[in-house]
This record gives structure tokens, sequence and C-alpha cells, in this order.
């Protein structure tokens, strides 16, 4: 769960993290009046993407109303596609220096890993591609709560010989670092970023959090209700993390199933004109898993490695049947997939449900003109009768909607054979289309 900039900040004056004097939240320019301003102020678009300040998203104010003025324009903005509710107010602060400094959670080892430059406030990546050197990087084993004083001493010296002026701060900006750490610990993140951690001219506050970026574990949530209290975040909900979702993901999310886009930025990609590209239906997560595999393996074996799965996705127990449309509505619409392999294996699950799911998207999109691509799979288990005769109904019915949906109902070809067969079908509608 990624937490907003002020709530953020709320977590770090709590656990010894100075930041600038924080002033309040408002959703609209009156609420300006409401607050105790002092200036010059900062005012912070609350989204949940970082780049907001090339964005326009951060605007400074001397005054109450130039305050107001930059409030109105800013409550109008949409950034990277989200609309700015809630603005920051804190304290503006004389900038001497920026510094980035983070830490994660290396996703192999699970080591804990500090990162730190002297190059920081701007974008850390392209700092990492041209000046390498420019960034510290230190692996955390054995998981320690604190950071062990001999790692702070370096980490600070490290940057009070990158940056001039940190000579005086050297003491403040080692407590900071070592709390940050202890923050990251206590709170069960993932992932906190500081960019940029700032060296002011203000002696008796040298160093302050700037920005924020703050991601919570979710598994462990369960026990940081004091941490969740601390944000006033309610324990029963649940906040969608937009920012490192695709499109498809948060849609799949906001439809209560999970989904994984397995090629990168699906919505910008540039697909092989050679190849097949294959959306994934499947029943729970294990044959979801299983699916990605076999259509990799029978697409190796017999089509020249040239079938490309998509997605993951999974369907939960029991969904219901606006639910099984819905996963075959969200991959018609995405760009990628040339077709779509189906595979219901009814346990809890019930292949009534599903064909009648799988007939409603099909019969929907072909009567609003949407796009159709060709489903093929299989069905066998639980309610398998009244889905045969569902099927076979609606196929009388309403042929010209279904005359590309090509499902083995029962078990007499398992299942790497009806990949096979898809993948021959998907090839040879590619090639003559249709
Ligand atoms: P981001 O662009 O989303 O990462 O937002 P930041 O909170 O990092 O703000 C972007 C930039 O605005 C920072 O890198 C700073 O250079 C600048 N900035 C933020 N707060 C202050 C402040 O209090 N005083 C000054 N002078 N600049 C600030
Ligand atoms: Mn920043």
């Amino acid at each position: 769960m990624r937490l907003y900039e002020h709530e953020a900040k709320l977590l770090y004056n709590h656990h010894g993290i100075p930041t600038p004097r924080q002033l309040g939240t408002v959703q609209a320019v009156e609420d300006l009046d409401k607050l105790d301003l002092s200036f010059p102020c900062m005012l912070k678009a609350m989204v949940l993407v970082g780049g907001r300040g090339k964005a326009g998203g951060i605007k400074k104010a001397n005054d109450l109303e130039e305050a107001r003025a930059k409030a109105k324009e800013l409550l109008g903005l949409t950034i990277k596609g989200y609309p700015v509710e809630t603005l920051l107010l804190e304290e503006a602060v004389d900038i001497q220096g920026e510094i980035y400094l983070s830490v994660t959670t290396d996703p192999a080892t699970f080591d804990m890993v500090l990162v730190t430059s002297a190059s920081g406030g701007v974008d850390i990546e392209e700092v990492a591609r041209t000046q390498p050197d420019a960034i510290w990087k230190k692996k955390l084993v054995d998981n320690p709560k604190e950071l062990p004083g001999d790692v702070a001493d370096e980490v600070t010296e490290f940057l009070a010989s990158q940056m001039s002026g940190l000579a005086q701060a050297k003491a403040q900006l080692r407590d900071t670092i070592s709390a940050i750490y202890a923050c990251f610990q206590k709170t069960d993140a993932k992932l906190v970023e500081i960019n940029p951690l700032v060296l002011t001219s203000d002696t008796e506050r040298p160093i302050l959090a700037a920005d924020a970026k703050f991601i919570l574990d979710d598994n462990a949530l369960y026990r940081q209700a004091e941490t969740l209290d601390l944000i006033g975040f309610d324990t029963k909900g649940k906040r969608h993390d937009v920012s490192e979702q695709t499109t498809h993901e948060s849609r799949a999310y906001k439809n209560s199933f999970p989904y994984v886009d397995l090629l990168d930025n699906p919505d910008a990609f540039e697909k092989e004109p050679e190849k097949l590209y294959v959306g994934l239906v499947p029943g729970g997560a294990g044959y979801g898993i299983f699916s990605i595999d076999e259509v990799v393996n029978v697409g190796d074996r017999y089509f020249g490695g040239k079938v490309v799965p998509i997605n993951f996705m999974d369907s939960g127990g029991g969904p219901p049947v606006h639910r099984v449309a819905e996963m075959f509505h969200l991959l018609m619409d995405h760009p990628l997939p040339d077709m779509v392999v189906t595979s219901r294996f009814g346990g809890i699950s019930s292949c009534d449900v599903f064909i009648r799911g799988l007939i409603q998207a099909l019969r929907d999109r072909h009567a609003t003109g949407q796009r159709m691509i060709p489903v093929y799979g299989r069905m066998v288990g639980t309610d398998l009768p009244s889905a045969r005769e569902a099927f076979e109904k609606a196929k009388q019915e309403t042929p010209e909607p279904l005359k590309d949906l090509h499902i083995v109902v029962g078990n007499q070809k398992i299942m790497a054979d009806v990949i096979r067969d898809a993948l021959e079908y998907g090839f040879k509608v590619k090639e003559n289309g249709a």
C-alpha cells in the first residue's frame, strides 16, 4: 500500500525523521482559511505518482493571496492521469543540497538495501545510468532491526565527501539516516524513499525530508494497526495502489480478481508480427500458472517459439457470471492478445457459470460492435451437463456471436492437446484473417 506524502510525513515525524513543518491539507481553496499558514509555503499535489515537480504539481507561495491562486491552479490539475484532489501545505525551506536516500528489500535475497546519492532531487534512475559512481549502495544481511553504527558512519562520510556544507551537519545526517532505517523496519515497509532529503541553511534543522515515498507491505498490515491509526487510515478499507499497476491490472482489481500483465508496458508494447499473442482465462491460480507454462511449452515444441502468453489471471473460487464475463471483456479490450485460451476445471466453481459468463461477454460485444477475438479452450468438472446444455442452446439461439468460440466439453482431450489445437487455430486465423 502506497502512502500519500502527507501520510508518510506523519510517520516520519513519529519515527524521528525531521520534515519541513507540516501546515495541513486542503481539498478546496476555501479550506486554506482554516489552516494556520506561515509564508513562504509549498503547495504540493497529493497523487500517488512521482515526478510531480516536473508536471507542475509543486508550487511555492509567498502570501495568502498567492497560495489561493496556486491552490486553485493545482486543484484543477491532472498528473499522469490522476486528478489532484488534495494539496499538502508545508513550510518552504531554503535548500542548499539534495540527497537521495532509500531503504528497500532485495526481492531475490530479502536482504535490506540502503541506497543513497548526493545527486538527489532528480530522477535517480538517470543518475544510475549516467554516473553510477555517484550512488552508494549497501546490503544489510541478517535483517538488522537497527542500522549498524559502522554502516551509519560509512554512509554519512560518503555523503559528506560529496556535498559541500554537509560536514557541519554530519551528526544530524547520521541520526536521520538511522531513523529512516528504523522506521522502515518498524513499519514493515517495502520501500521508504526520500528524494530529496535536503540540506538547509537553518543550522537548527539542517537535514529535512522534503519528499516522501512510502510503501507498506500489504501482507504485514494486519500487525501495523498503530501505523494505520497514525495516518488515520480505516483498517477495513484497502487502498488501491494505482502507481504500480497497468491499466488492465487496476481494471481487474476493481472487479475483484487477480490479474497480472506479463509484458512490460502493455499499452505501448510493439508486437512482433510473426508471433501469436495469447490471452489466458484459466480457472484458478494454479491453472493460471500452468497455462502460462504450457502455452510457452507447446509454442516452443510445435510453433518455433513464436507464442507469447500475455497475462496471468485467476477467477477466484465460485466467481459470479458477471465476473467471468468481465474476465473475457478485459482481454478483448486489451491491445495485445490475438486470441484467448481458456480452461475451466470446475471444482468449487461451476462450468455452468463459466459458460454463461463467456457467452454473455461474446453476445454483449457482438451487439455493441466491440473487438472480438477467437476463444479456444476446454471445460470439465462441476455442473458439466447443464453447462453443455446451455452451450448447445446458446449456439442455436445466437450462432453469430459464438462463431469463433471453440470449447471442448469434457475431458476427452488433455489440456496440452487442446492448447496445441488452439494455437494452430490461432496461427491459421492470423495468417488467413479467419
Ligand atoms: P516530486 O517531483 O514528485 O518528486 O516532488 P518533490 O516533493 O520531490 O518536489 C520536487 C522538487 O521541488 C524538489 O526536488 C525540490 O527541488 C523542490 N522543493 C520541494 N520542496 C521545496 C521547498 O520547501 N523549498 C524549495 N526551495 N524547493 C522545494
Ligand atoms: Mn521527489
